[in-house]
């Protein structure tokens, strides 16, 4: 039977569109069509619906240009999928699903097309060396045990310490899921794509007879429509990937594993505001499969439900390598010493470390020499001219550079203030960092690792190996040195100006700080050499420490749990926010104000609307930012409200339409 008529999804904000078939063609949902669009665009869409009538008037209806029958369509789990993720964070259906297809599959089609796709079909197993699998321990077996004798949906919390052997339990999982399903799939999210080469070699090497792909922004565009059609055809069994692999189509999905599970890159920033973690679980739940997420740290929503067995906890207690313990964790007082870069006892165990050859890690998470310089006569200080930030010093290119911006400025030779020549550089970063451990140990080699010094993916991979290989002695680094690597040979872990983030207006900051801690800590001791961290700080009494050095997440968490019950803070309310800018802060401040009446006259029980602000960083290159919190305690009260709310900030503000605006569902730095 044939249709006359069809519903296309568009990357533009509106619902479907109805357009007519050409004569003698065949269309089926979840095809790809070519459309024309307003005057002259033509548009690759996706077809939703085929049917036999339709209410546009003969007239306006325009004819399909071509249908793609050249793959298999994209499966209608994948279109609810979108359908309800677009619903979710409140964005058009069309602006969700077709920005998730590779530019390939969304571009219309050049000449050689056919060529083309041939040669995107051509994807191979990489010949590898097999790794050899390790036997687990009793808690990693029962781990995996747990996974799989589930049946159908279920999602676990694996809790494992740093070094507990998460890793290894995944691959067992995906083992035992390849075999049990010979036709099944894999997901194995990652938060960050630094993290893939390390994994992917080792995801590899355990399965050398099954394609393997990875899923990143690092990919050629060319590199992703081959991942994504080899994932979508289900010739690829395992997919590694950042956040953008959980928009994938699959063919029969029956396992999603997400690795640190708590970190802040699975929240997407633009475009479609999701969080892959969140969408990973729906996409396990549609799918039946089991959804695994790991941390060492898990973020207090997933522990949450963890605790109230919506997820089955797993626990995993200690290092998985035998001569391995947890590393001893110090605090070093620094309240009432003179500023300097070490402390004298952190400075005599780096001593002690060089002396047996082991490495050492100096964790500080600000990249630069210092991250603001100013007049010493008349306090001046360097400030973005495009941001309400300050430009942080670079001496290595002597710049002066906004982290939030990117803009790039001279170090100027006098205060462009009053003259004065004498301008000096305040606080620490990595740099100044580098240089203080160069003249302290000249002998030392030592490597910075940030977002300055490595600034391609396969320069990091280059300074990681180099790492293994213990060519380095001492490693400076920011948050990229923290997560997940399995450094071996360092037995020293320094971390500086932890405090910084404890004086930060954020609700989240401690839950942000302690997981970063934690995780960076883990990366002492975690083969024979046993692994000491020493935390310098002016607050050592500061509750979050005594629960750091217990190494005591579950206390951590029951804690911040009973002040967000109390506050009702999330996990316990759902929150959303709207942000707005525009190049006048009293008219971005002004939209948000009618915003918020607006938000108050639709009258929705339960849903509480605060006071525009304007943001922490309140000018971005050149925009000046505000907010407005929005809250329920319940999350269906929220997502009717942010429907309505849609449409009225949609249908725009007389006098406010130089404002632009997005809501944010979920938002994770209130
Ligand atoms: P996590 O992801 O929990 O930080 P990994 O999976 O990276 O931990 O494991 C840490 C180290 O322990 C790795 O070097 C890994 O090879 C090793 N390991 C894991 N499980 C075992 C085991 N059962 N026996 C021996 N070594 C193991
Ligand atoms: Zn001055
Ligand atoms: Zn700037």
């Amino acid at each position: 039977m044939t249709f006359r008529y069809i519903e296309v999804l568009l990357d533009v904000p509106l619902p479907p569109l109805d357009y007519v078939l050409p004569k003698g063609e065949s269309a089926s949902v979840g095809e790809r069509v070519v459309v024309p669009l307003g005057a002259r665009r033509k548009d690759v869409g996706i077809i939703v619906r085929v049917k036999d009538d339709t209410t546009v008037p003969e007239g306006k209806l325009r004819q399909a240009a071509k249908v793609f029958h050249d793959i298999v369509p994209l499966s209608s789990e994948w279109l609810s999928f979108t359908c309800f993720a677009a619903d979710y964070y409140v964005k058009p259906w069309g602006e969700a699903a077709v920005p998730a297809l590779p530019l390939f599959f969304r571009s219309t089609p050049k000449k050689l097309y056919e060529k083309s796709l041939e040669r995107l079909r051509a994807l191979h197993i990489k010949p590898v060396k097999p790794i050899e699998r390790v036997c687990l321990n009793e808690e990693q077996q029962a781990a995996v045990e747990a996974v799989i004798s589930s049946e159908g949906y279920a999602s676990f919390l694996l809790f494992g310490v740093t070094g507990s052997g998460k890793t290894e339990v995944y691959l067992h999982i995906i083992e035992q899921t390849l075999k049990k399903f010979p036709q099944g799939q894999v997901l194995l999210l990652v938060p960050e794509i630094n993290l893939t080469p390390q994994l992917e070699a080792r995801v590899r090497g355990r399965f050398v007879d099954d394609l393997v792909v990875t899923m990143h922004s690092g990919l050629t565009p060319n590199e992703r429509a081959k991942s994504w059609l080899a994932v979508h055809e289900g010739r690829a069994r395992v997919i590694v990937g950042t956040r953008m692999a959980v928009m994938t189509s699959f063919r029969s999905l029956k396992l999603v594993i997400v690795d640190e599970e708590h970190d802040q890159s699975y929240k997407a920033g633009e475009g479609l505001r999701f969080s892959a973690r969140d969408l990973a679980v729906k996409r396990a739940l549609d799918n039946e499969a089991a959804c695994v997420l790991g941390s060492a740290t898990p973020s207090l929503e997933t522990w949450a439900k963890a605790q109230s067995g919506a997820y089955k906890l797993l626990r995993l207690t200690h290092r998985a390598v035998r001569s391995a313990a947890l590393p001893s964790m110090e605090l070093i007082d620094v309240s009432h010493q003179k500023p300097r870069v070490f402390a004298p006892e952190i400075k005599q165990a780096i001593d002690e470390a060089l002396g047996r050859a082991e490495q050492v890690l100096v964790f500080i998470n600000r990249r630069g020499y210092a991250p603001v310089i100013t007049c010493t006569s008349c306090g001046w200080v360097s400030r973005c001219l495009h941001c309400s930030g300050f430009t942080v010093f670079h001496k290595v290119d002597q710049t002066l550079v906004c982290h939030h911006c990117g803009s790039v400025y001279r170090v100027p030779e006098r205060c462009p203030s009053c003259g004065n020549p004498e301008i000096v550089a305040v606080g620490t970063g990595t740099q100044r960092i580098e240089e203080g451990i160069e003249a302290l140990w000249p002998q030392a080699r030592v490597l910075r690792i940030d977002r300055d010094s490595v600034r391609t993916k396969n320069a990091a991979e280059t300074a990681f190996e180099s790492v293994h290989a213990g060519d380095v002695d001492i490693i400076v680094g920011t948050q990229m040195i923290a997560k997940g690597h399995d450094f071996k040979r360092v037995s020293l872990v320094v971390v500086l100006n932890a405090d910084a983030q404890l004086l930060s207006p954020s609700v989240r900051a401690e839950e942000h700080l302690f997981a970063t801690l934690l995780q960076v800590a883990g990366r002492a001791g975690r083969d024979k050499v046993a692994g000491r961290v020493m935390i310098q700080t002016r607050f050592p009494t500061h509750p979050i420490y005594a629960d750091m050095q217990a190494q005591n997440y579950e206390g951590f968490a029951a804690r911040l749990l009973k002040d967000r019950k109390e506050a009702f803070a999330p996990p316990y309310s759902y929150q959303a926010l709207l942000t707005a800018q525009s190049s006048s802060l009293e008219r971005t401040l002004g939209f948000l104000r009618r915003a918020k009446q607006a938000a108050l006259a639709l009258n929705v029980e339960g849903v509480a609307v605060y006071d525009p602000v304007p943001m922490t960083l309140m000018r971005l290159k050149d925009a000046e930012r505000g907010q407005l919190l929005i809250e329920s305690l319940r999350r269906p009260q929220r997502q009717k409200f942010l429907k309505s709310f849609d449409e009225v900030l949609r249908s725009g503000f007389e006098g406010y339409s130089s404002v632009s605006w997005a809501i944010e569902v979920d938002p994770t730095d209130v």
